[in-house]
Parts: structure tokens; sequence; C-alpha cells
């Protein structure tokens, strides 16, 4: 599973608090998330900072 920081992102950082393993602030003040699939043990929070994120910003990327 792959996630995508969309247009959405206000850049409060909330994503990368509670999942660093794939989301992270970019230079630009915005989440980008990790391209490559999210492991096993990072699911579980990177399923949260998606479900967390305030302006739902946050999809699986197909
Ligand atoms: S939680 Fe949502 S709005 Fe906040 S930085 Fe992450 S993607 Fe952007």
């Amino acid at each position: 599973m792959k996630f995508r920081v969309n247009e959405n992102c206000i850049g409060c950082g909330l994503c990368a608090s509670t999942c660093p393993a794939v989301f992270h602030m970019s230079e630009d003040g915005f989440a980008k998330a990790e391209e490559h699939d999210v492991a096993k043990e990072n699911l579980r929070d990177a399923e949260e900072a998606m479900a967390c994120c305030p302006v739902e910003a946050i999809e699986e990327k197909k």
C-alpha cells in the first residue's frame, strides 16, 4: 500500500509526527509521502495519519 498527499495539504505537520516513517514535511512546507510501499509495521500509523488529517489530503495511491 502506498499513500500520496494531495493539494489540500495545509502543512499542519500532523501526519509527519503521527507516522514519520511514511510522511515528512518538505521544503515547500507541505507533507510528502514515501514513494515506496509502506512496510507492514508502519501501516497502522500511516492509516491513522490518513484518518487524522484535518483536510483529508492523504489518499491511498493506486
Ligand atoms: S496531516 Fe494533512 S494537512 Fe497536515 S501536513 Fe499532513 S497531509 Fe498536510
